[in-house]
């Protein structure tokens, strides 16, 4: 590893910070001081712990401005909605101080007269956390809340594209009463950080937000120790608009859903699939509303999509345009990209495809990155297929007023999150995460907590 980790505006491609990035055994020592402080973090009460980890909310929520600027230094989407990710990152942390007090056993009724059976939960020990960096707070808090919360020691490894708000959210969290070794960050190379954390027997659970490819090296990886792993990895949503839809909510809900975060998110519609009789009347009226997006820099008044990461993610989606039109796919506004390789940025006006088919990557691959590829069906059946062919079952969306075919879109597709005439969901009460190749494990709500936990069950023998 090298000694300094650039970070850089994605706005601008100026260098904003220098951080020095940790060595092999810097990340060990970390590891064996998360297992030592594990010992006496898990036997604190339920609610010493969540005393704590309230007031590391009441400090983010204190610094949301300050933080917020970070987020749009260091990761390019508009201020607003850095602003929002930070209040909705706290609120997993608020949410979670809350859940600490409520982590229940239970007790059985015996088979004989001379037994008491209980089941009790327990931390699962040391957890570590990969993250990505299209969200840099709310994918670390809504780990590092409930795992805290559980009585578990965390340490993160945020993504190389944004290591300073993991930093200054950890501060906090020191700030706020939680002991160092107990929560932690570490900053170096995915791979090679990865591989310290799924060899060390110290380390109990690994939790990672990021790629499907990666998240399935990171399972294999935790085999030879058994660890636990909650895995939220990528997505390919459909956006379902059926003949009976209110046209005007599913554009304005498609709109919020396909362009937050430049179309940086792992639930952005992918696909959108509107019935034919509504399409020409669709592509239109969501056509105007794309036209009217500003891109830009983050810092400026109006911005409403900001730049694409880095250059890896803009070849992608460049080359996912090209090979839609190449295949016979029509743009019909965008298009456009504004990039400089010398200094390191790149922008991709918002983008709208039609007569695209199944033959194209947009269909299949995940895009990230603001491009909404629109193909028609004629029955519900169809629409269904369409969404469900995908190894992806993370988040899926559609849009109709008719209660009976809502019901059987919703009982029939593969997802883990559904928004039904919604195009934003997510909520912190609620479990977050995806079936087949987009995860194991759910984040958020009661369910985000369950994780941490341990079944111990307790058998306990009493005289004749
Ligand atoms: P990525 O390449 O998988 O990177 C995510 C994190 O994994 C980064 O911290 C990265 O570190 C690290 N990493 C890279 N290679 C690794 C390896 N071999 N072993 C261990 N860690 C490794 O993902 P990305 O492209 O940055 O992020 C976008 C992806 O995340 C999309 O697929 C998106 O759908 C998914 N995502 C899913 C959710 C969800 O909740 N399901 C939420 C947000 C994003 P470096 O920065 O050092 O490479």
């Amino acid at each position: 590893m090298t000694n300094e980790l650039k970070v850089y505006n994605p706005a601008t491609g100026e260098e904003i910070a220098s951080v020095a990035q940790h060595t092999k055994e810097q990340i060990e020592d970390a590891i064996s001081r998360s297992h030592q402080a594990f010992k006496a973090w898990a036997k604190t009460s339920a609610h010493e712990r969540a005393n704590i980890i309230r007031k590391w909310f009441d400090l983010m929520i204190e610094h949301k401005e300050r933080l917020a600027k970070i987020i749009t230094k260091e990761n390019g989407k508009p201020y607003q909605e850095a602003l929002g990710e930070i209040v909705y990152a706290a609120g997993y942390i608020e949410w979670y101080a809350e859940e600490a007090k409520r982590i229940y056993g239970r007790t059985i009724p015996s088979h004989t007269t001379n037994k008491r059976l209980f089941v009790t939960k327990q931390p699962v020990g040391p957890v570590a956390a990969i993250t990505p960096w299209n969200f840099p707070a709310a994918m670390i808090t809504r780990k590092a809340a409930p795992a805290l919360a559980a009585g578990c020691t965390f340490i993160v490894k945020p993504a190389e594209d944004t290591p300073l708000t993991a930093i200054e959210l950890v501060k906090l969290g020191h700030e706020a009463g939680i002991p160092e070794d107990a929560l932690q960050w570490v900053i170096g190379d995915g791979k090679e950080v990865g591989e310290i954390f799924t060899d060390s027997p110290l380390i109990r659970k690994i939790t990672f937000t990021g790629s499907t490819p990666v998240g399935k090296h990171l399972i294999k990886n935790s085999a030879s120790t058994v660890k636990h792993v909650s895995m939220e990895l990528g997505g390919h949503a459909p956006l379902i608009v059926d003949k009976d839809a209110n046209l005007e909510l599913a554009v304005k809900q498609a709109m919020a859903s396909k362009f937050r975060n430049a179309g940086q998110t792992c639930v952005c519609a992918n696909r959108l699939i509107v019935h034919e009789d509504i399409h020409e009347a669709f592509a239109q009226v969501f056509s105007k509303e794309v036209e009217k997006l500003k891109v830009g820099n983050g810092f400026e008044e109006g911005t409403s999509i900001g730049p694409i990461i880095n250059k890896r993610g803009f070849d992608k989606i460049v080359s996912q345009i090209q090979d839609a039109v190449d295949k016979g796919a029509k743009i019909l506004v965008g298009g456009d990209t504004h990039f400089d390789d010398d200094k390191s940025y790149y922008f991709v006006q918002p983008t709208v495809l039609t007569h695209v088919d199944p033959s194209m990557n947009i269909m299949h691959e995940e895009t990230f990155g603001p491009v909404a590829p629109i193909t028609t069906f004629k029955t519900l059946d169809e629409a269904i297929e369409l969404a469900n062919d995908t190894p992806f079952g993370l988040a899926a969306y559609f849009f109709t007023e008719n209660y009976r075919n809502g019901l059987y879109i919703s009982e029939n597709l593969d997802y883990g999150i559904i928004g039904w005439n919604d195009g934003g969901p997510s909520a912190v009460q609620a479990p977050f995460g995806g079936m087949k190749e987009s995860g194991i494990g759910r984040e958020g709500g009661i369910e985000g907590i369950e994780p941490y936990l341990e079944t111990k069950y307790v058998s306990i023998g009493l005289d004749e």
